[in-house]
């Protein structure tokens, strides 16, 4: 098993768009290399059901008397996600310590083999799963998450704290759900932090058809392409 890269999606505030993200960035990149993605939000697992793979179950394999789940694929992406384990209609309802461990168990049990990149899908939050995502997993960095309402920039702001105190390098961040048509706030988070790219707000994401939005997201596949190769 060999990961060359690791980078997170995270933001403080829910529902800006973190999901969609990591599924946009794993489609943009999934033709020219080997793509994985961790989701670690175990309370609102998302990924099974954007990439339509609700209705299968990992197969557990035995590697050196070791257990291992093998990730679920789509679209040639490797996909980790407690919603596939869990059943679809039932929530977590863990304490922090069970939620560490779950996410641990599918950091360190899945069969990823070779990849060229892994994308965690963070849940919203500051608290205990970002502390076990940066303890457990070598980032390469972060790439965070915003629309451009003051609401959600207040929280990216908080996820910058967050993410400064773990160590983990800041690679930029994605303003999503932009409406050219209307007033918004501009995003100012910190000079250092580069916009990656703007993603408007789009009637094929917002109705899951997610695969007919790889036109939104070239920006999204230079950028990290550069990070793969670096
Ligand atoms: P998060 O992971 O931050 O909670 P999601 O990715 O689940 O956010 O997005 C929240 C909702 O907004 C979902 O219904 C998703 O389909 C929708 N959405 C996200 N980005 C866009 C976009 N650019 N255009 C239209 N709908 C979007």
């Amino acid at each position: 098993m060999n990961i060359k890269k690791i980078i997170a999606i995270a933001s403080a505030k829910g529902g800006v768009g973190k999901s969609t993200i990591t599924a946009l960035s794993a489609l943009s990149l999934s033709n020219d290399f080997n793509i994985g993605i961790l989701d670690a939000d175990i309370y609102g697992p998302n990924q099974h059901i954007i990439f339509n793979i609700d209705n299968l179950k990992p197969e557990i394999v035995q590697k050196d008397s070791k257990k291992y789940l093998k990730p679920l694929v789509s679209n040639n992406i490797k996909i980790a996600s407690m919603g596939s384990i869990l059943d679809n209609d039932k929530a977590a309802v863990w304490r922090g310590p069970m939620l560490s461990g779950a996410i641990k168990q599918l950091i360190h049990s899945t069969d990823w083999g070779n990849l060229d990149l892994l994308i965690v899908d963070m849940p919203p939050g500051t608290g205990d799963a970002y502390l076990t995502v940066a303890g457990e997993l070598d980032l390469d960095g972060v790439i965070l998450v915003t629309t451009p309402n003051r609401l959600a920039i207040n929280d990216t702001i908080k996820s910058i704290h967050t993410f400064n105190k773990l160590n983990v390098p800041i690679l930029g961040f994605i303003e999503n759900m932009n409406f050219p048509s209307i007033a918004t706030e501009d995003i100012f988070l910190d000079k250092n932090i580069e916009r990656i790219t703007q993603i408007p707000f789009d009637e094929n994401i917002y109705n899951m058809s997610i695969t007919n939005t790889q036109n939104l997201s070239d920006e999204i596949k230079f950028f990290l392409t550069n990070i793969i190769n670096a």
